[in-house]
């Protein structure tokens, strides 16, 4: 279904056409959503668009803004269970991950934002010359927002919630398969006062919806979540469009550094947390899994050991620790890089092949002897296979972690304050995680070097994605007075 102006009404698309929207549990469909094309976009688009420049919200003071924020925070923590069921079914993820840190998380976002909204301000610009000069902080206008399937309900809120703190109005669109659960999020929105048109979510895919998107001319600013190839993509048709500003949040190959002081047992704990976190299907996940020499061979038995003990299954149980992975194509995706892992050579330790015989589900897989030109080292496979590297000495593990087109994340595990410093610095990489991983918190700044993105979500940094700096310069009649 396609939802335009979160006042107005859903809608079926222009060309009445539907997709199928699959449970990864069983590759059943759980419902068929109107297919949005670049009409309905174009629909999406004028409805932003009046909203922005005729409707309320950007016009409203930040307090009234932030009080709206504060009720949709209100009844997404009323409506946790039902997202949480929603997220489950369309994504495959553990009920209790959906229920009790992602939903929260969303909460925690809405309300972080919500607290912006009212500390948005310029600065008085100290000029030469007889000038008042200050700078006023706008909203860009309205906002194209493309989202991936792994985290849907947290990678809607990393979009909508600055853009909405800041005051613009927005056309997101979700990943095709996955797109109820940001359908009842914007619902909520609704129901919490949001004015017509200000938020708009579109169903769809990515060469049509996606694209349409990107490339209109009068969408003022585009944010984008999913791969690196879709990111060059994207940023290409905005560059032809109307050269619209980009923010990219890509692909990673993350390293986490086991070092030789390490206790051993803290670290497979977390380098197992690392990978295998939401199926494996993180762009930030902890993918090379870098041991000292030393203690390389515990690690690996540990490791094994770790994986064998993991819980996968049907997601909407209790104590599941894995469920299906998204479809079809990521699952024979994975399956093929197992696959070419074996055949280039490294060790598989456990693991690589599915599991059972209905649905995506593939078993903890884990490869030592992994070296680092295998495409099982270099590539993102998105799943729940762990790969582990031998390394001598600092230097040399730097240079081999920073050897990637990727630079989103790093972990790094040790007991020594200076080798977590050294690393850190040396490390190419937009978050560093110090003897913990995946650490989420709205207040901090997500993002990659190098080929894993552009700009930084979450965090004050956020904002500056969705304002434009007006400089405005008043000469002074009197400066002497
Ligand atoms: P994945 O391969 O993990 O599905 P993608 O980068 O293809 O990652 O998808 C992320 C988002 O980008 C989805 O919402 C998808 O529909 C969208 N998308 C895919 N192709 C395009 C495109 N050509 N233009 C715009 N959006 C796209």
């Amino acid at each position: 279904m396609c939802f335009f102006g979160v006042s107005y009404y859903w809608d079926s698309c222009g060309s009445g056409k539907t997709f199928p929207t699959l449970d990864p549990r069983t590759g059943e469909v759980i419902a068929h959503v109107a297919e949005g094309h670049s009409e309905d976009v174009d629909r999406a688009v004028s409805a932003a668009r009046k909203a922005f420049d005729h409707g309320p919200w950007p016009k409203m003071t930040a307090y009234e803004r932030q009080r709206i924020l504060l009720r949709v925070a209100d009844l997404i923590e009323k409506h946790n269970d039902e997202l949480a069921a929603l997220e489950t079914w369309d994504n495959g993820k553990p009920y209790e991950q959906a229920a009790k840190i992602e939903v929260p998380m969303l909460v925690r976002l809405i309300r972080y934002y919500a607290g912006w909204a009212d500390k948005i301000h310029g600065l008085t610009v100290p000029a030469d010359g007889p000038y008042h000069v200050q700078t006023l902080h706008e909203p860009i206008g309205v906002a194209g927002q493309i989202i991936p399937w792994n985290f849907p309900l947290l990678m809607f809120a990393w979009k909508v919630g600055p853009a909405l703190a800041c005051g613009n109005t927005i056309v997101l669109k979700t990943a095709e398969q996955t797109p109820l659960s940001a359908l009842y999020a914007a619902k909520l929105f609704h129901e919490a006062g949001l004015p017509a048109g200000v938020l708009n979510v579109v169903s769809g895919f990515g060469p049509t919806a996606g694209a349409a998107l990107a490339s209109h001319m009068e969408v003022d600013k585009l944010a984008f979540t999913g791969s690196t190839d879709t990111g060059k993509v994207v940023l290409e048709l905005a560059a032809k469009s109307n050269l619209k500003p980009v923010t990219l949040e890509l692909g990673g190959k993350s390293p986490f550094i086991v070092c030789e002081d390490a206790d051993v047992d803290q670290a497979v704990e977390l380098a197992h947390f690392a990978l295998f976190f939401n199926q494996g299907q993180c762009c930030c996940a902890g993918s090379r899994t870098f041991v000292h020499e030393n203690v390389y061979e515990e690690f690996v038995q540990k490791a094994k050991a770790r994986a064998l003990r993991r819980v996968v299954g049907d997601p909407f149980k209790g104590g599941i620790e894995q469920g299906p992975q998204i479809d079809s194509d990521q699952f024979e995706k994975i399956l093929r890089y197992i696959r070419s892992g074996v055949e280039s050579g490294a060790t598989l330790e456990t693991g690589g092949d599915k599991l059972g015989n209905k649905g995506f589900y593939i078993q903890p897989t884990v490869f030592s002897n992994v070296k680092d030109g295998m495409l099982i080292a270099k590539d993102e496979i998105f799943g729940p296979v762990q790969s582990i590297l031998k390394f001598k000495d600092l230097g040399e593990v730097v240079q081999r972690a920073n050897n990637t087109r990727y630079g989103l994340a790093a972990g790094v595990f040790t007991k020594n304050m200076d080798t977590a410093n050294t690393l850190t610095r040396a490390l190419r990489v937009g978050t560093v995680w110090i003897n913990c991983f995946d650490t989420f918190d709205a207040a901090i700044p997500f993002g990659g070097y190098k080929m894993s993105g552009q700009g930084r979500e979450k965090g004050e940094y956020s904002l500056k994605n969705y304002l434009q700096v007006k400089a405005v310069v008043n000469p002074l009649k009197n400066p002497a007075w």
